[in-house]
């Protein structure tokens, strides 16, 4: 029996999606193996690719001068792919410097990354606020000559989540890990965006990158091949060999969330799905948000319980009703309750209707 995931990631797939891997596992198209069972240069896997590909295009709007990447270190990798793409053309290593926007744990590690290389300028912070909020452009301390500027979308750890997109400048890079397919964007706004799949892509292994094509000239000279854009461009993304079971079912994911009508159609279930929660959760005095009304994520929503002795009960008597993977990040305790493309909003009925009993009773 599946139950309701709320996890953080590697999170909730699409029951189809995992019904259609089951049935193709020991016999993909009648081919008399699997997909994983094939070279990533057969005509079979470049089909796959070449239609995940036209379908992520296809859902986001991708403008034709951007390349579409499907790369390997997960959105780790990128924190330190980043710095090496795009410090190329910044002149001699003391005037390396690029901007960042400080939002909690995920722009952290980004940021830390980078001070390998560069200066950061860190833009704007919401540490003032324990990171409960999405910094507006109104207090920016921008650099003049910033390589690129830096942001996450959507802070999964703290739950929370941009609004805007950034005017800036330079070249705006973007993680996107956790709310990337989750709603129509301004790719031409960018230039470059990434996200691990593990979240609302697909299986954990693979990350997608969007880079507009200019900028795959602003590497530096020594950087490691596997974190290079223009070598994974130019190869198609196979300078070596790709996860192509989570390529696959990457691609089964994008089959399915255009057939559930895109990323519009993904926009309008999580602002039905999130306001549910939060509706109940500012309603209710036995639990409550930490994160900012004007910045609480339509993806990540941490709460917690009035009296944190009954953590543990809450978490056992959750999973016994079939509600998984509720218990918040180690780094904040609480509870976290993530509300992926693939959660559906029967699961967050579920959560609240096991919420409001829960309070009732008081553990
Ligand atoms: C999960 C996550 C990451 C890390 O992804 P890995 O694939 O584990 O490297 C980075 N940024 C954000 C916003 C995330 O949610």
């Amino acid at each position: 029996m599946r139950k309701f995931n709320f996890c953080a990631g590697p999170a909730a797939l699409p029951e189809p999606v995992l019904l259609q891997a089951q049935q193709e596992l020991l016999d993909w198209g009648g081919r008399g193996c699997s997909v994983m069972e094939v070279s990533h240069r057969s005509p079979e896997f470049m089909a796959v690719a070449e239609r995940a590909e036209q379908d992520l295009r296809d859902l986001l709007s991708i403008p034709d001068n951007y390349k579409v990447l499907f790369l390997q270190g997960g959105a780790t990798a990128q924190f330190s792919a980043v710095p090496w793409n795009l410090f190329g053309a910044a002149g001699s290593r003391e005037s390396w410097v690029a901007d960042y926007i400080h939002t909690g744990q995920w722009a952290e590690k980004a940021i830390k990354e980078a001070r390998r290389y560069g200066r950061v300028n860190i833009v704007a912070s919401s540490e003032d606020r324990n990171f409960t909020y999405a910094p507006g452009p109104d207090s920016w301390q921008q650099s003049e000559n910033a390589a690129y500027f830096h942001y996450t979308t959507n802070e999964t750890i703290g739950g929370v989540e941009f609004d805007y997109v950034p005017e800036v400048s330079c070249p705006l890079v973007a993680d996107m890990s956790s709310n990337i397919l989750s709603q129509p964007i301004p790719v031409e706004k960018f230039g470059m965006i990434y996200a691990g799949a593990q979240k609302n892509i697909g299986p954990s292994g693979i990350a997608v990158g969007i880079v507009r094509d200019d900028l795959l000239e602003r590497a530096l000279p020594d950087i490691p091949r596997s974190l290079s854009w223009k070598i994974a461009a130019d190869a198609g993304s196979m300078d070596n060999t790709p996860p192509t079971f989570a390529w696959y079912l990457s691609g089964l994911v994008f089959q399915w969330l255009k057939a559930q009508g895109g990323v519009e159609a993904m926009a309008a279930s999580a602002a039905q799905k999130s306001a549910l929660l939060y509706e109940f959760i500012d309603a209710s005095d036995f639990f409550s948000c930490p994160v900012e009304k004007s910045s609480r994520s339509r993806m990540n929503v941490p709460f917690v319980l009035a009296d944190e002795r009954l953590d543990k009960d809450f978490l056992r008597q959750a999973e016994e009703v079939g509600l998984l993977n509720l218990k918040g990040h180690r780094s904040v305790g609480g509870m976290r309750a993530s509300l992926y493309n693939a959660v559906p909003l029967e699961a967050v009925e579920a959560l609240v209707a096991f919420m409001a009993d829960f309070e009732k009773r008081r553990g």
